[in-house]
């Protein structure tokens, strides 16, 4: 699906020239699928999919150098600052693994982070960012009208995918109820912190020609072909 090389015009040899990276971005608000897609690019790619808290918490677990740093900010209630966190994703993407390249989602979720993200790069790097757009209304739309089997975890949507009867599970006849982060007063204030904090990444990703948006209106299936659409022909 992702062809080969030979159609590249370039007469320079491709065994004497080390490929970029391919380092994905995802962006979009809680509920557009951020997770699904990574998943799913993943499996297709054979990159890491790299969270920023699964390496915070693998370093204090460890006890390494940075871990120790950053229990000393966490123990007093602060916030991990970004130079640390970043130390983290630059160690972890040094490893071979991430040589062809890696997934990120959920980082950088400030614009600080963004800036100091793009700063280490190595210059001729470039991040594809990938916008997972969804409008609030379908947020609050897909993610209140969510139900779950309180037996089995069974999820299911009022609309897209109910049960056959109604409050009760499928699987195994457990009841469905509502999560109570699945509220609106909960998601409102969750895209209220989203819209604050990470859409002026879009605005600086844009500014640079790295943004790519997707229609998450659509299945998942559907939004994987347009994201694998995006990606360069010669991964
Ligand atoms: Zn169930």
């Amino acid at each position: 699906m992702f062809g080969s090389c030979s159609s590249r015009s370039s007469n320079v040899d491709p065994s004497i020239t080390p490929s970029k990276p391919m380092i994905l971005i995802l962006l979009g608000p809680p509920g557009a699928g951020k997770g699904t897609q990574a998943a799913l690019l993943k499996d297709t790619l054979l990159i890491p999919h790299l969270s920023t808290g699964d390496l915070l918490r693998d370093h204090v677990k460890r006890h390494t150098s940075l871990g120790i740093q950053a229990k000393a900010f966490m123990d007093n209630g602060k916030l991990v600052p970004d130079p640390l966190i970043l130390d983290m994703l630059f160690e972890r993407v040094s490893h071979k693994d991430c040589a062809k390249g890696y997934i990120l989602d959920g980082f950088p979720r400030t614009l600080p982070q963004a800036k100091a993200f793009q700063a280490r790069l190595e210059q001729h790097i470039q991040p594809l960012v990938i916008n997972l757009e969804l409008s609030d209304n379908h947020i609050i739309e897909r993610l209140t009208k969510r139900v779950v089997c309180e037996q089995c975890g069974s999820t299911y949507h009022l609309l897209y995918s109910p049960s056959a009867q109604e409050g009760i599970c499928d699987r195994c006849q457990g009841k469905l109820i509502q999560r109570s982060d699945d509220s609106v007063e909960v998601i409102t204030k969750r895209l209220h912190v989203y819209h604050e904090q990470t859409a002026p990444l879009i605005a600086f990703y844009s500014q640079k020609n790295l943004l790519h948006s997707v229609d998450c209106t659509r299945s998942k299936e559907k939004i994987f072909a347009d994201v694998v659409a995006l990606l360069p022909s010669t991964i």
